[in-house]
C-alpha cells in the first residue's frame, strides 16, 4: 500500500488543499492531511479546531485520512512508513518556498521525497490568508472552502 503524508498548517483547509489531496489519491492508496501543531507559528484557528475541519472535509473522500504532529514532519512520515511528501504548487513563489523546503526535509532525511502537484486554475489564487481577509471583509468563501470552514467561521471561533 502506497501511503503519502499531506503536511500543512491548513489554517483553514481550502478547497486548493482539496483538491491537491484528491489529485496525490489518484498516485497513492492512502494520503494523511498533517496539521503542524507548531507553537511557535501563529495560527488562527487551534490544531484541534484545524484538524476537526479537515476532518469534516474529507468525510467521503477514500483514502483520506487526518492527524496532527507537533514534532517534525519527516518524522512522523518515518513514523507511519512513509516515504512521500505531498505539496501543492500555485506560483513561482510557491516555488521557491517549495524549493528550499525540500531541500530542509532532505537534509533531515535523504530517503524522503516531496511529490508536487499542481494547483488546478479555479483554485490558484486562494489561500488560507486569502479566505481570512475575505472573511474580514464580510465576503462570501462559500465556493472556496468546504462547509466545515463555513461553519467553523459562523461559530465565531477564531476571529483573527
Ligand atoms: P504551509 O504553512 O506548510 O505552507 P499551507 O496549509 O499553507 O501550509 O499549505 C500546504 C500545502 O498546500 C503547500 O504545499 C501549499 O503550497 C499547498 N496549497 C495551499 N493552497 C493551495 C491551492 N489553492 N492550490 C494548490 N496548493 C495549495
Amino acid at each position: 500500500m502506497k501511503v503519502a503524508v499531506y503536511p500543512g498548517s491548513f489554517d483553514p483547509i481550502t478547497n486548493g488543499h482539496i483538491y491537491i489531496l484528491q489529485r496525490a489519491l489518484k498516485v497513492f492508496d492512502e494520503v494523511v492531511v498533517l496539521v503542524a501543531d507548531n507553537p511557535n507559528k501563529k495560527s488562527r484557528f487551534t490544531v484541534e479546531e484545524r484538524v476537526s475541519m479537515v476532518k469534516d472535509a474529507i468525510k467521503g473522500i477514500k483514502g483520506a485520512k487526518v492527524d496532527s504532529t507537533s514534532g517534525l514532519t519527516v518524522d512522523y512520515a518515518n513514523k507511519i512508513k512513509s516515504k512521500h511528501l505531498v505539496r501543492g504548487l500555485r506560483t513561482v513563489t510557491d516555488f521557491k518556498y517549495e524549493y528550499n523546503l525540500a531541500d530542509e526535509y532532505h537534509k533531515i532525511d535523504p530517503t524522503i521525497d516531496l511529490v508536487f502537484f499542481m494547483a488546478d486554475e479555479k483554485y490558484s489564487n486562494i489561500s488560507s490568508s486569502r479566505v481570512d481577509e475575505l472573511i474580514h471583509e464580510n465576503k462570501d468563501i462559500k465556493n472556496l472552502v468546504p462547509e466545515s470552514v463555513v461553519k467553523m467561521y459562523k461559530r465565531g471561533c477564531k476571529e483573527t
